[in-house]
């Protein structure tokens, strides 16, 4: 399957980019939260898991990361290292910077992406991502909004709202840097409509990137409980794949998808249990796309309304 030819993939814009494979290393800086360290919250948005970012990664130093995620992935030549544990910019510039500088500083690393709330990118952190870009490293922001629903934000105990993401994203194209943007489908009390109009709303703002999940119900989150109780249904699989597909197709196509689904392994995952495989969603989202058309074959025609 290749999804390529559906749509604008991060692999894709990556090999155009450096004319090579390049793999993405997920690493652990040792971070926290806002919504985690008591400053918002204690217990965090109601579909995180802290566990699976693997507090003990956090334990080995960069370097060390970095070369035992090498060996977890197909060689390349070229990465690009990503701080993806907790809200990676939460921390004193300078801690930020000798985080940084120690991945962007292997000799085989060609960039960063940086995992972040929009509420906890100060300008100094800005400046300093900023700082790489204009050394030639590939750089990305990555910002968790999930929903543009300010409604939907509280009942999730995000800790932010749409204001914070609007600014954050703005200070970085001022500086010139990246964004891209997560999002959730399925969230309590949403429906395709608030989705659609997340991504409308998005795009509206400007992104350069944007990854796109399904609700996920994880061990350890409080949605955990909330399943148990009948209060959260996942998505269908099939639910997923036509309304990813659509948002899909109306996206403008230089907007790069860095992803279109998400998977977890039990016992980790608990539901929906279509999430575990790798491969049966995304095809699924190919199909559609190759029955209704490509990545912005939509722009400009109206939502199919389901
Ligand atoms: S999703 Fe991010 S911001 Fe929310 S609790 Fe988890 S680490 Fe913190």
């Amino acid at each position: 399957m290749d999804l390529t030819r559906h749509l604008h993939t991060f692999g894709h814009y990556l090999k155009t980019r450096f004319g090579e494979k390049v793999h993405k290393l997920s690493l652990a800086g040792d971070f926290t939260c806002p919504n985690r360290d008591g400053t918002l919250d204690r217990g965090g948005c109601t579909f995180c898991d802290v566990k699976s970012f693997g507090r003990d990664a956090a334990a080995l130093s960069i370097a060390e990361q970095i070369a035992r995620e090498k060996h977890k992935t197909d060689r390349a030549r070229r990465y690009l290292a990503y701080f993806q544990a907790y809200t990676s910019t939460y921390a004193e510039v300078s801690t930020l910077k000798a985080l940084y500088d120690e991945a962007a500083t292997q000799s085989d690393v060609v960039g960063l992406c940086v995992g972040t709330r929009p509420d906890c990118v100060p300008d100094s952190a800005l400046d300093l991502l900023a700082g790489y870009q204009q050394q030639g490293y590939e750089i990305w922001l990555e910002l968790g909004l999930q929903t543009a629903h300010d409604a939907t934000q509280e009942r999730i105990r995000r800790g932010h709202g749409l204001a914070d993401y609007r600014d954050a994203v703005q200070r970085a194209h001022r500086r010139g840097l990246k964004v891209c943007t997560h999002l959730i489908a399925g969230l309590p009390g949403e429906d395709n409509a608030h989705v659609r109009q997340t991504l409308a709303t998005v795009l509206d703002i400007g992104v350069e990137g944007l990854k796109l999940h399904p609700l996920m119900i994880v061990r350890g989150s409080r949605m955990a409980a909330q399943y148990r109780r009948g209060e959260i249904a996942p998505l269908t699989q099939e639910h997923y794949a036509a309304l990813a597909a659509e948002l899909i197709r109306h996206t403008p196509p230089e907007v790069v998808y860095h992803r279109v689904s998400a998977t977890a392994q039990a016992p980790t995952l608990i539901a929906p249990a279509w999430c575990g495989p790798r491969w049966p969603a995304l095809q699924a989202i190919a199909g559609q796309l190759a029955a209704a058309g490509p990545q912005g074959s939509a722009l400009g025609r109206p939502w199919s309304g389901a």
